[in-house]
């Protein structure tokens, strides 16, 4: 078994409260002395640093939500001296105030081994060709894996996004093992690849991949994996908390393997605040247990997932996190039901005559919401009879409802014609914010 840190990745249960322990206590008093808005909020409920005895006071601490970060824009949640932080990096936001990260040189350090622990994971070792199609900027996904191929000692392709027929020539050329780039870029590659006569294993290299900075599903998942031939693991990463590699899929792909001993997860239910217990869903949130730029206790991610520490059979004993579901902000709520776009998804990747590009409009009409998925035919459905093309779509409609309890409106499209991302996949328009 491969292992990046054999003696972090295996700890015993006892040795890592320890360390978590440990590394709360420090971080409490530290973010108690340097950052101003934890100051506060500490003092507000009467909570001194020395109350944090271990791991398991964490609850006692407040929460922290994003609000508190553009609140603080740019420099407010910064507790390093200026001196010591070596970079920033910032959150895409579309509306209002940018959300920036702030880290150290021992900052960079953990995430770079924490993104070298993921491309292990996914197969990478130091030998490997890591291809970076993330893009390189404030955004974390590029330089994040960038820094995680360089400190397990391969080699780093960044190619950044963009200008896909490069991205294949470069794949071909350089014969890259392994690839890091949001899974419907993956897709759309893929595509590209089978139009170019490419063949993987015989013109494209890949063994594995990190896929993330989306949500997506198992049926893509295995789409991604048959087509290329490779095992595609889910990475999952915040800008807030540092960048890709806070959790990765091992090759037993039975949820994320979460780096317990840097970032502390809790579940909570996103209404009541309470803490759930392991195995239950709900929002992720997350404490930084060594982070010294910009530390966060206990930051709501919006991000709906479950936890699991049952043991896996790869011999890593940190906590797994089964994979992200939506974020909370995502869900939609279509005549009072919760849909998440991956439910739509997963229902969409069940049926081989459409391709997982599509989108979702949301609308209200007469008071009623109205929900349409835009999806692709395959080309192969695309040259079927009218009426063919109409059983597929009466099909699916059905499937849907049954799939998420909410009746929608499905309309077919050429193979094509969906805006292809680059990056992050931009799915729903909800025209009931305008109205
Ligand atoms: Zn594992």
């Amino acid at each position: 078994m491969k292992y990046f840190q054999p003696e972090l990745e295996t700890m015993s249960a006892a040795d890592k409260r320890a360390l978590q322990s440990e590394r709360l206590v420090k971080t409490v008093a530290y973010v108690y002395e340097r950052q101003k808005p934890y100051r506060e909020k500490m003092d507000a409920i009467k909570l001194r640093p020395s109350d944090i005895k271990g791991i398991e006071d964490i609850w006692k601490l407040p929460y922290t939500v994003k609000a508190d970060l553009r609140a603080a824009y740019p420099f407010g949640m910064m507790a390093a001296d200026r001196k010591d932080l070596v970079r920033l990096h910032a959150s895409s936001a579309t509306t209002g105030k940018l959300t920036v990260s702030g880290y150290t040189g021992h900052d960079i350090d953990v995430w770079a081994d924490c993104a070298a622990r993921s491309l292990v994971m996914a197969g990478a070792d130091e030998n490997s060709i890591v291809h970076v199609c993330y893009g390189y900027g404030l955004f974390t996904g590029g330089l994040g894996m960038h820094y995680g191929a360089e400190r397990l000692g391969a080699i780093a392709v960044p190619a950044s996004a963009g200008n896909t027929q490069r991205q294949l020539q470069l794949l071909a050329d350089f014969g890259a093992d392994i690839i890091c780039c949001t899974p419907s870029y993956a897709i759309y590659l893929i595509e590209e690849i089978e139009k170019a006569g490419l063949k993987p294993g015989r013109d494209i290299k890949l063994k594995g991949g990190c896929f993330g900075a989306e949500a997506w599903t198992e049926e893509m998942r295995a789409d991604i994996e048959r087509r290329l031939g490779i095992r595609a693991c889910d990475i999952y990463g915040l800008s807030e908390i540092s960048g890709p590699g806070v959790a990765n899929d091992c090759e037993y792909k039975r949820g994320m393997h979460f780096q317990d001993d840097h970032y502390f997860p809790e579940i909570i239910d996103p209404d009541t605040l309470e803490p759930l217990p392991v195995g239950e869903r709900g929002e992720l949130v997350i404490t930084t247990l060594d982070r010294t730029g910009m530390p966060l206790i206990r930051y709501r991610t919006r991000d709906i997932a479950a936890l699991d520490d049952s043991p896996c059979p790869c011999g890593r004993t940190t906590i797994r996190m089964k994979r992200i579901t939506g974020r909370s902000d995502d869900m939609l709520i279509i005549r009072g039901v919760n849909v998440f776009p991956s439910q739509i998804e997963s229902v969409l990747l069940k049926h081989p005559d459409v391709r997982p590009h599509y989108h979702i409009n949301v609308d209200r009409v007469n008071n009623l919401d109205t929900l349409e998925i835009v999806v692709e035919l395959s080309p192969e459905a695309f040259s079927d009879t009218v009426a063919d093309v109409e059983a597929i779509r009466a099909k699916l409609a059905a499937d849907m409802a049954s799939g998420i309890s909410v009746t929608a409106k499905i309309t077919l499209v050429s193979p094509g014609t969906i805006e292809r991302s680059e990056g992050k996949a931009k799915r729903i328009t909800d025209r009931r914010v305008l109205k």
